[in-house]
């Protein structure tokens, strides 16, 4: 046969009559054997559907599928295009034209979500604002990062906190010790018996989660210097002396709820310096006063205000 006669009598694929898929009437998700694909739109679940149809001939290489959808009504998409490979050598290409056909239910997540199902509860406590707006930021990422499976049927805020009720007990652990890792704090893990199926005790975990009342690089005044916040492990935070020079402070977390945080830092200004001798500008009261430099210092300087003094935190 020569290459025409073999291009003419040999498809690069196969397509069936007509493409029925079942979409998410929620989420767009696409049925696939076993579960649900994520999809923007049932634009992109039909493409991906029709993408999946053919069948390619046995040896083709370079298959390509090119079409065009239109939407005839919402439960009907007609593509045209054409599909096209190379085999043994020979350029095959045929085109056509085939309907989509969505049947639309509710996926799996987006019906247990609909009915309220949840397997655990996740509380975020910490007397700080900040913390707590910190923390939520990071449980909301994680829920829109996650797989579609994972999802929260309640959250707001609560006395003391935030509460989230989620889909998934595993993740939620995982998310209580990512946030642990993060910002610091503990996690108790507790469970409650919510019933039997399948002769099994179906449990309801609960997460409570106790954030630190400082973050990472908030500054702090304790016995009558200000510390920065280096870093949380766990249950203690590292605090390098900022206004002075001293060691390293490592209270427990709980020692740091009374220690007054200073919101309000700002920059300060050397008006002129001998040696470790200088004048530098209060940014609070435009005032400018003498101080000295710590041995080590990279020359930048800022400042706090604690009711009326001004602390200089070196850098
Ligand atoms: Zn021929
Ligand atoms: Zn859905």
């Amino acid at each position: 046969m020569c290459h025409a006669c073999f291009a003419a009598a040999y498809n690069p694929a196969e397509l069936p009559q007509a493409v029925q898929f079942i979409c998410c009437r929620h989420c767009s998700a696409r049925e696939v054997p076993g579960g649900w694909e994520l999809h923007d739109s049932s634009v992109d679940a039909a493409e991906a559907a029709l993408r999946g149809a053919p069948s390619w001939a046995n040896g083709l290489v370079g298959n390509q599928l090119e079409f065009e959808l239109r939407k005839l009504d919402p439960h009907r998409f007609r593509a045209s295009g054409s599909a096209s490979g190379t085999l043994d050598g020979v350029a095959l290409e045929q085109q056509f034209e085939r309907d989509i056909l969505l049947e639309f239910r509710a996926c799996t997540s987006c019906s247990r979500q609909a009915g309220g199902y949840y397997e655990a509860t996740l509380q975020l406590r910490t007397p700080r604002q900040v913390v707590l707006k910190a923390a939520v930021a990071r449980v909301h990422a994680a829920l829109e990062e996650g797989a579609p499976e994972f999802f929260a049927t309640e959250d707001g805020p609560v006395r003391g906190g935030h509460d989230f009720q989620l889909s998934s007990t595993d993740r939620a652990r995982a998310l209580s010790r990512a946030l642990l890792l993060a910002l610091g704090g503990e996690v108790k893990e507790s469970s409650s018996l919510v019933g039997r199926r399948e002769g099994r005790d179906l449990l309801r975990h609960t997460f409570g989660v106790r954030l630190p009342p400082v973050l990472a690089k908030d500054a702090v005044i304790h016995d009558g210097v200000v510390w920065r916040v280096a870093a949380i492990e766990r249950q203690r935070a590292r605090l390098h002396c900022a206004s002075e020079t001293r060691p390293d402070w490592k209270p427990k977390l709980s020692e740091l709820e009374v220690a007054r945080r200073l919101e309000e830092e700002r920059e300060g200004q050397v008006v002129s310096r001998r040696s470790r001798e200088l004048q530098l500008l209060d940014p609070f009261t435009l005032r400018t006063v003498e101080a000295r430099a710590p041995a080590k210092w990279n020359g930048s300087v800022t400042a706090v205000r604690d009711g009326g003094d001004t602390f200089f935190l070196w850098k």
